[in-house]
């Protein structure tokens, strides 16, 4: 029969549909979500979106280079320039597809990618259908990476290295510095996914700045609105040059419709609030500390990070599915995260801490998640 596959995959995979039904709940206090400051419910940005919808309408109407394109982007864009320390900056509808134009677009036959192994899905399915060759270095291991740059660097045109700036699944950040200096001793481009950085991080709210780094140092970066900024889409800063080429030749650009201006407009004023009330970026930076240090003091080894991302390693998936059915009970949101998003035998409940969270919150998640784990033989406590 044709199409057997699906039913056989639905067999092995029915529990990621079942997560999805579970995911959306109001009452619960959130410890799952991407919305590290807080602002996908600002009533500043929420009136942003309301006023640019009464103004310019729901929908753009076309991709950018059609009728997709306004005042209201081409703003967006040079804000987000001036943020980052580049020439230029461009807008894209996701970070998934941010990814993909970069990867697709820049990379030809002849060419090297070379990839963190822990690197999202974005990335590393681009690679995959990259024609270029695809290496992948030992998760921030600048040494590893190095050998890998000597060996294959001569043997191909040109090269792009591709990292995170705040690992999704694990929170560790990037060895940046160390990184970049191999791009720089290869001829080697760099690009940094900073989904979970931007916004985020204590100095200078993104993983260049935390790392004391510049524009010149990191060739290409990208962030995603759905995170910190609590909206949706992304934007790749780069030089003039690079961002002109991928308006010309990137189709996830040039072939899909814009984001309405009413968002643009809404990621604006969030990007203003990110910058002016500092006391969330204060705030989650204390949360995270507390969080890491009560957890020890409980004997709960969480991943060794000090962003948002707090993950507890279970093991296995179903038990890590048990204790976060428990939390839901007790009203905490807090996700199961399994094969195949992390690796086998690690599957783990993803902590994000937002600075929408009161110490209270913290309390009550570090008192039910003690339970959690006792009642399931004291989990990886
Ligand atoms: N890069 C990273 C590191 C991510 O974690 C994600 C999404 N979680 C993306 C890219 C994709 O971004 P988006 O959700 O905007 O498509």
């Amino acid at each position: 029969m044709a199409f057997e596959f699906i039913t056989q995959a639905l067999r092995q995979q029915q529990t990621q549909s079942l997560l999805r039904t579970r995911a959306v709940s109001n009452e619960a206090i959130n410890f799952s979500a991407n919305d590290y400051l807080g602002l996908s419910k600002h009533p500043d940005v929420i009136a942003a979106w309301q006023r640019g919808a009464s103004e310019h309408g729901v929908g753009s109407g076309g991709s950018a280079l059609v009728t997709g394109y306004t005042p209201a982007h081409a703003a967006l864009e040079e804000k987000l320039a001036d943020i980052t320390g580049y020439e230029s900056s461009l807008l894209f509808n996701s970070g998934y597809s941010a990814n993909q134009a970069l990867i697709k677009a820049l990379l030809n036959k002849n060419d090297l990618l070379i990839q963190d192994k822990l690197n999202h899905a974005s990335l590393i399915e681009a690679g995959v259908y990259s024609p270029a060759t695809m290496k992948r270095f030992k998760h921030n291991d600048s040494g590893h990476l190095a050998q890998i740059l000597t060996h294959y660097r001569p043997k191909h045109a040109n090269s792009l290295v591709v990292t995170e700036g705040v690992f999704s699944m694990d929170g560790d950040m990037s060895d940046l510095r160390a990184i970049s200096q191999q791009c720089k001793a290869h001829d080697s481009w760099l690009l940094v996914d900073d989904a979970h950085g931007f916004g985020v991080l204590p100095q200078g709210q993104n993983s260049l700045k935390q790392h004391g780094l510049l524009a010149s140092d990191v060739d290409l970066y990208m962030a995603t609105f759905g995170k910190a900024v609590g909206v949706s889409g992304a934007f790749v800063a780069a030089s003039k040059d690079v961002i002109e080429y991928l308006v010309n030749f990137s189709k996830p650009y040039i072939y899909s419709t814009a984001m309405p201006a009413a968002m643009a407009l809404c990621i604006d004023k969030a990007l203003t609030i990110m910058l002016t009330e500092t006391w969330r970026v204060v705030h989650l930076n204390q949360l995270i500390c507390y969080f890491k240090q009560q957890c020890f003091l409980r004997n709960i080894t969480l991943m060794p990070s000090d962003s948002a991302i707090q993950p507890l390693i279970i093991g296995d998936a179903s038990k890590a599915i048990k204790i976060s059915q428990y939390l839901a009970s007790k009203g905490l949101l807090v996700k199961a995260i399994r094969p195949p998003t992390v690796p086998q035998g690690t599957s783990r409940l993803r902590i994000t801490l937002s600075a929408n969270h009161s110490i209270e919150d913290i309390d009550l998640l570090l008192t039910r998640l003690q339970e959690a784990l006792n009642i399931n033989n004291g989990g990886a406590s």
